[in-house]
């Protein structure tokens, strides 16, 4: 199996290796006007698309006239990737992915510019073709081949490089030696079937707060004044800093419970979307999307398993210890189960469920077994299983 892995880096540029960025960046934007304005002519007039390979031809004919030279400042891959990102861009639209491609403009889009080969680091530095030895704080070792590299410019001012590497992963099957049950945020930002919980973090209550303020002292900023442009920077940064704790945070936590289990059963999304909190609702939206995501990459270079427990499946209202399935308020947060009455935390109930109903779903897939066919019995086995941890 090969595994896709990003790693991004801050990059530190000169003066001159800042324009140059600032150039290439301009050319990509300049490329991408250009192939999709005749994207949308070639079709207009014959009715026909024009693809990668026309497009290209066209691109060295604008290299050689003299009102458009200047694309021979910039390396030929960066053009080039831009004329397949664009291609990519309406393969995406067509397939209903994404909307229709939109015209790159100075103000809407952050520089930004692709390389596919050639970008390396050596000697502590990233080497970039045509721009030379860049600084960067390399906080990290890369492993597998390297794919390619963007280079960015963010809102705050700071330039980045995301590598994309290409790990080759040895075939091994999951075991479900160690597992858990992953209930995704009501209250709590996560609950374990063992009754753990994980809170959203302290700091998102404070970033909000001064989110709000800094956002109205920009709305009452003059439209063009440099006081506007100071104030859309600090919201900016704010918004930056504000993503890296919230990465920061969910990189750990992903961490930490792919280190310690191998089956991880999660909830599908979606489900509890509007029934949450004031605060988790707006930490947890921003959140889970890609704390899901970081647990399956982080599980697949373990050879653990994210198993998704569908989105019908009643987790919260089942009574864990006697299957009884009964009505409850959102507002519940423990209840008595009338079946057997025992007192169930809402959350950790949850856990407990969504943990038996994936091994029921991972054993049933290793074993080659149809998803209906003896569903009760599996899952009384194995919650009486689990239940005797
Ligand atoms: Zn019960």
């Amino acid at each position: 199996m090969i595994a896709t892995k990003c790693y991004r880096f801050r990059l530190k540029p000169d003066k001159e290796q800042e324009a140059q960025f600032l150039r290439f960046a301009g050319c990509r934007r300049f490329v991408w006007n250009y192939g999709l304005a005749r994207k949308q002519e070639v079709y207009k007039t014959t009715g026909k698309g024009i693809g990668y390979n026309a497009l290209a031809a066209e691109l060295v004919a604008l290299k050689k006239q003299p009102e458009t030279s200047f694309l021979k400042e910039c390396h030929s891959q960066v053009l080039q990737q831009t004329l397949m990102d664009l291609d990519k861009a309406f393969t995406a639209f067509f397939e209903k992915r994404a909307r229709f491609p939109r015209f790159k403009t100075r103000k809407r889009s952050l520089p930004a510019f692709r390389i596919a080969q050639n970008v390396s680091i050596t000697e502590g530095k990233v080497s970039v073709p045509k721009v030379g030895q860049v600084k960067g704080r390399l906080h990290r070792p890369m492993e597998g081949t390297i794919k390619g590299a963007t280079v960015k410019q963010e809102a705050g001012g700071h330039w980045y490089i995301v590598f994309v590497s290409h790990l080759e992963l040895p075939d091994v099957a999951p075991t479900c030696e160690a597992h858990v049950g992953i209930d995704v945020g009501l209250t709590s930002f996560l609950t374990l079937d063992n009754g753990e919980k994980v809170e959203p973090p302290r700091f998102y209550r404070r970033a909000e707060r001064k989110l709000k303020r800094l956002q109205r002292r920009l709305s009452r900023c003059q439209k063009t004044s440099r006081n506007r442009t100071r104030a859309k920077l600090r919201v900016a940064k704010h918004h930056r800093r504000t993503a890296n704790q919230r990465n920061d945070f969910l990189h750990k936590l992903s961490a930490k419970l792919v280190a310690d289990h191998d089956t991880l059963c999660i909830e599908d999304l979606n489900l509890k979307g509007l029934v949450k909190t004031k605060l988790a609702k707006s930490f947890n939206d921003a959140a889970l999307g890609s704390f899901f995501q970081m647990l399956t990459y982080k599980a697949a270079y373990r050879f653990g398993q994210v198993v998704k427990v569908g989105r019908f499946y009643p987790s919260s209202k089942t009574c864990h210890d006697c299957g009884h399935v009964q009505h409850l308020e959102l507002s519940d947060r423990e209840w008595m189960c009338t079946g057997c009455g025992v007192i169930h935390d809402r959350d950790t109930n949850a856990a407990k469920n969504i943990l038996s109903e994936g091994l029921r779903l991972s054993n049933n897939v290793a074993a080659g077994i149809s998803e209906t066919k003896n569903a009760d019995e599996g899952n009384v086995r194995l919650a009486t299983a689990s239940g005797s941890r």
